[in-house]
């Protein structure tokens, strides 16, 4: 049953959906926002641990990973950073939080805060919104757009009903479908398969801002520890918190360590575990201490660490402390070799690199290979750090590709 002709169609209501809708209903236009899940920013809900940093005072073509940085560059520059923040406190009423690290949050610190703000400003301009229905074909005929809704069940609700399917014409298509990460609250490949089918090519897909899989037999040992380390990668400096699991590593330095490895696998990484003393400082410490390896060495650093350490090297615990010890321990300390990281996949990981490759879209993000097609976010070849880089990008892609949807 056909039952509605819309100016545009966006498919998934996450971060670029809800900013391209803002724009395409720009005079009055006509504009659907369609998702699957049972309410809109589903995905934006879990970012930033709940606080949502949306933004980062610096933002560089560095930050990202996109196999065309000279057409990315280009991209950012198109729309900058205070137009963003700019939109959000003027349009959307959202006051705003800069952190001294650069990141960038509504003041609130509430990721249902944009939520909110978005909802309301899309209800002032008559934007309908379908939730639990997803999109599961689109066809092109005669300059329309078919688009194959079918219905999705609720959280909780049981199959018990006939799932009922709607088609909907729109001029012009969004796809803001995201990406695989996080498939509990969304994440999925459905874009890619839709991109395909109007003869996009999808660049090799990989998790990142992810923690890794260790294989260490004693990581055990460290199983809750969360302290300040740095690493040396391809002899880029990463530094920040890791917390350890028994087979895994997480927090920010294993989030960054996988952007700038682009989420393949390491063989081996050096660590340095008390990254603020030098090594030198360290053994001169402990060089008038006397007792067992284990008394000296946990009356400055934490047990689960010094039984770690002392373990990889072999050292008894128990046996009185000798500066030969304390050197092997020290070197150890500051220079851990990690082997075997395998970047955990898509349940755990932020983003992703890979997508549509952007020489297939021109600057308003809009498909080369079909007119009044369009891409954004996550489902693009652009993938950024932790940080606020990727709801960045999205949020200019949903500028760009609404405010050219509207103009079209
Ligand atoms: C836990 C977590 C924390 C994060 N924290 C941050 C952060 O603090 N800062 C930051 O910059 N980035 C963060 N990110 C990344 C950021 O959330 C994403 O890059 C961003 O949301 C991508 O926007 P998007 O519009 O491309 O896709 P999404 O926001 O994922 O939205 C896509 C939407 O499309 C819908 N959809 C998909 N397929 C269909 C279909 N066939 N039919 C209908 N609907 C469909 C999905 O349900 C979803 O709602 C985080 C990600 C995760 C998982």
């Amino acid at each position: 049953m056909i039952y509605r002709i819309y100016d545009t169609a966006i498919v998934g209501a996450g971060a670029s959906g809800l900013m391209a809708a803002c724009f395409a209903c720009e005079g009055g236009l006509k504009t659907v926002l369609i998702d699957k899940n049972h309410k809109v920013g589903r995905k934006i809900l879990s970012t930033g641990a709940g606080k949502c940093n949306l933004s980062n005072e610096n933002i560089s073509v560095d930050d990202y990973l996109c196999a065309e940085k000279d057409r990315l560059r280009e991209l950012l520059s198109i729309v900058k950073k205070d137009d963003i923040l700019n939109f959000f406190s003027e349009d959307l009423g959202m006051m705003l939080l800069r952190e001294n690290d650069g990141k960038i949050y509504p003041f609130s610190k509430k990721s249902e805060t944009p939520i909110f703000a978005f909802e309301k400003y899309l209800k002032k301009h008559s934007v309908e919104i379908f939730t639990l229905l997803k999109v599961s074909s689109i066809i092109n005929k005669n300059d329309l757009f078919e688009i194959e809704l079918n219905q999705c069940l609720a959280p909780g609700e049981k199959e018990t009903k006939l799932q009922k399917t709607f088609t909907i014409l729109a001029r012009k298509v969004i796809l803001a479908c995201g990406g695989p990460s996080y498939p509990r609250i969304g994440g999925s490949q459905d874009g890619f398969a839709l991109a395909k089918s109007f003869g996009h090519s999808i660049r090799n897909i990989k998790p990142i801002l992810t923690p890794f899989n260790v294989k260490m037999p004693n990581l055990s040992l460290l199983d809750g520890l969360r302290l300040t380390a740095s690493a040396f990668y391809k002899q880029k400096k990463i530094e920040g918190e890791i917390l350890f699991s028994s087979s895994t590593i997480s927090g920010p330095l294993a989030l960054d360590l996988s952007f700038f490895c682009a989420g393949e696998y390491i063989d081996e990484i050096s660590i340095d575990l008390i990254p603020e003393i030098e090594k030198e400082k360290i053994i001169n410490f402990f060089k008038n201490k006397h007792g067992s390896y284990f008394d000296v060495l946990s009356a400055s650093l934490d047990k689960k660490l010094s039984k770690f350490i002392l373990d990889l090297t072999g050292i008894n615990p128990q046996s009185e402390k000798k500066d030969e010890g304390i050197h092997k321990f020290v070197e150890k300390l500051k220079n851990l070799k990690f082997k075997g990281l395998s970047p955990c996949g898509f349940d755990a990981a932020m983003a992703k690199t890979g997508g549509v490759p952007l020489s297939e879209l021109d600057n308003n993000f809009m498909s080369l290979k079909k007119k009044n097609l369009f891409l954004t976010g996550e489902m693009i070849d652009c993938g950024g750090r932790s940080g606020g880089y990727n709801l960045h990008f999205a949020w200019i892609s949903g500028i760009l590709a609404g405010k050219k949807a509207a103009k079209t």
